[in-house]
């Protein structure tokens, strides 16, 4: 089936398989929706380097927890289709809960120590979630690539150690955080921030990087680096969910010295909870590597 924009949307496992057969090296861009530039960013890297690209558009109910916003994540297929469309993208697959979790189904793919801490944490079974939903697209879509956002750093870390975990012959490929002018990481959630809640939001991308201008300058304390962030946010009137300073590799919270870390936090902004981080003393190229 074809939409009026012309990306080939690709509603069944079926039809996806079909598709996948004679596509040659794909590239695969897993998504909720609610399509920004960050997305788009992930998706013309996958363009740029396979034969084809496909994105998948499915808000996955098994990585919300109760009272969570699953029933108004925004959700805006049309636009998201044209979107895909004009940044080369071959196809969208955009399947039903049913066709992702059909009856019958099972099995959960449960990580470890890697999605204990955070947002793992925070929002208890969301990485299970998270892992079903990807296992389950690798396993319909055999990538021969998948682009993931550092926006979502511990996701992108739990996803990397599952496809070593389960040797799942998939290369995944970080891609760095895309941010609007002022700061603020673009995310789908972003649409549920007032004009007053969004200029206040960019106390986050503020406050880390301020953390990050003290890395430089030579401050290596992380306890001292969480102060710097959390109280750019307490100026703002925020008041983080966490505040952390974690080695990126394994995710545990640095005491002493940090040489290398991820600096990150979850801060609620209004209704929307927002996430964001950043990397000092690693590359992305280096995390790809590992
Ligand atoms: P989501 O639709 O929020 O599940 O995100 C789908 C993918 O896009 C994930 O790999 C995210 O990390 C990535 N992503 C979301 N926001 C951004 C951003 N601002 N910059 C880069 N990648 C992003």
């Amino acid at each position: 089936m074809t939409s009026a924009v012309g990306v080939r949307v690709l509603r069944s496992v079926r039809e996806l398989r079909e598709w996948r057969a004679t596509a040659g090296e794909v590239g695969l861009v897993p998504t909720m929706g609610a399509l920004h530039e960050g997305h788009v960013a992930l998706v013309e890297r996958a363009v740029r380097e396979s034969e084809r690209a496909v994105a998948s558009i499915f808000v996955n109910p098994t990585q919300f927890g109760p009272g969570e916003d699953y029933a108004a994540y925004p959700r805006s297929d049309e636009r998201d289709l044209a979107l895909l469309e004009a940044a080369g993208c071959a196809a969208a697959f955009v399947p039903s809960v049913e066709e992702m979790y059909p009856p019958g189904d099972d099995t959960r793919v449960v990580p470890g120590d890697i999605a204990a801490r955070l947002e793992g944490a925070a929002r208890p079974g969301h990485f299970t979630g998270v892992c079903t939903v990807v296992a389950k697209l690798f396993g319909m879509a055999t990538p021969t690539r998948a682009y993931f956002g550092q926006k979502d750093f511990q996701q992108l870390r739990v996803i990397q150690t599952m496809v070593r975990g389960l040797a799942l012959p998939v290369r995944i490929v970080p891609c760095p955080i895309v941010r609007a002018a002022g700061g603020l990481a673009l995310s789908s959630r972003n649409a549920y921030l007032s004009a007053e809640e969004r200029r206040g939001a960019l106390a986050l991308s503020r406050g880390l990087h301020v953390a990050e201008a003290e890395w430089q300058r030579g401050e290596r304390g992380a306890r001292r680096l969480r102060e710097w962030v959390a109280s750019t946010l307490a100026a703002a009137g925020l008041a983080a969910e966490y505040v952390s300073v974690a080695d990126p590799v394994t995710l545990r919270e640095v005491e002493g010295r940090a040489e290398r870390a991820v600096v990150s936090l979850a801060c609620r902004v209004g209704r929307a909870r927002l996430i964001d981080n950043a990397l000092v003393g690693m590359t992305l190229d280096e995390l790809a590597a590992l």
